[in-house]
């Protein structure tokens, strides 16, 4: 028996549409469209032509989609209405992406935080199955946060998405939203690239490319200037994960996006909990996602879970 829904996971660059079965978490078919950033009308006509296709392959498994899920950058209401993307799809202001797709598909529509439903598609799909406080920090270009309490959303409103600009220590770098000291602004791939180039990585290493893996790899080979940076990296980061402990006491965090990939190595570090003293019985596990690209698709399926 089969239960199908749809997610899509809008990426900076790649939308991903795919059909999930909510009961074991498979994605059964995956499509891969380029992301329209300007034009809403392009927008809807590659959504609308993925669900169609979509609906098509639903139908060979004699199945009918129960509702399209979305994962959208910024504050989404709960009638799918989106306030902003914060310029990331320009178009997207004030926006009714569920009516929009209700209206052409005949399908229901929800929408959600992306952060948010990345940490659904965890929590359900993911390693923090079974586990009731999950907590998911997705390290990409930016930090998303969220989180689950048996497997649903604390809140119906996704308040907690910007957790990613606690401030963690006294630094002269200034995060986008204004203020100094942010995690996101430290610990994100952005964040670390800056920490290298503080270092003056470009004019030190000019054939070691300016990005996370490299400067990963560049630690693991015993180079200074790596070393340092992902000492900082993770000193901020085990700061903030100490922080989102004391507010959410999970049971479990999980590590995604695609700093996470290059992790592993590094995961001991975290674990160690120094700060714990009040909570004698407390236990938490730290994680990487092994879900890797699907947590958003399956997440965002997962609103009609
Ligand atoms: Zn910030």
């Amino acid at each position: 028996m089969e239960k199908l829904a749809i997610g899509i996971d809008i990426g900076g660059t790649r939308t991903k549409l795919g059909l999930v079965d909510l009961i074991n978490g498979k994605v059964l078919e995956l499509i891969i469209a380029p992301t329209e950033t300007k034009d809403s009308g392009k927008f809807l006509e590659i959504i609308n032509s993925g669900i169609d296709k979509l609906k098509e392959v639903a139908q060979k498994h004699h199945s009918t989609i129960i509702g399209v899920g979305f994962g959208v950058t910024g504050f989404v209401f709960s009638n799918g209405m989106v306030d902003s993307t914060y310029g990331f799809l320009e178009f997207m202001e004030d926006y009714p992406l569920a009516e929009y797709i209700v209206k052409q598909n005949s399908l229901p529509c929800r929408a959600d935080n992306d952060a948010r439903v990345v940490a659904l598609g965890e929590a359900l799909y993911g390693k923090g199955k079974g586990q009731n406080r999950v907590l998911v920090l997705t390290l990409g270009t930016g930090l998303g946060l969220g989180f689950i309490a048996g497997g649903k959303f604390e809140t119906d409103l996704p308040y907690a998405h910007m957790g990613g600009h606690i401030s963690v220590g006294h630094t002269d770098f200034k995060c986008y939203c204004g203020k100094r000291g942010c995690l996101e602004a430290l610990v994100s791939a952005t964040g670390i690239v800056a920490g290298a180039k503080r270092l003056g990585w470009e004019q030190k290493y000019p054939d070691l490319p300016l990005n996370v893996e490299t400067i990963f790899k560049a630690e693991q080979d015993g180079n200074d200037d790596a070393k340092i940076v992902v000492e900082e990296f993770l000193g901020y980061l085990k700061t903030g994960i100490d922080n989102y402990i004391n507010i959410f006491a999970p049971d479990m965090i999980i590590i995604g996006g695609g700093v996470s990939k290059g992790m592993k190595l590094y995961l001991d570090k975290l674990t160690q909990l120094d700060f714990l003293l009040p909570y004698k019985n407390y236990k938490v596990k730290i994680a990487l996602s092994e879900l890797d690209e699907h947590s958003g698709i399956l997440g965002s399926a997962a609103l009609f879970n």
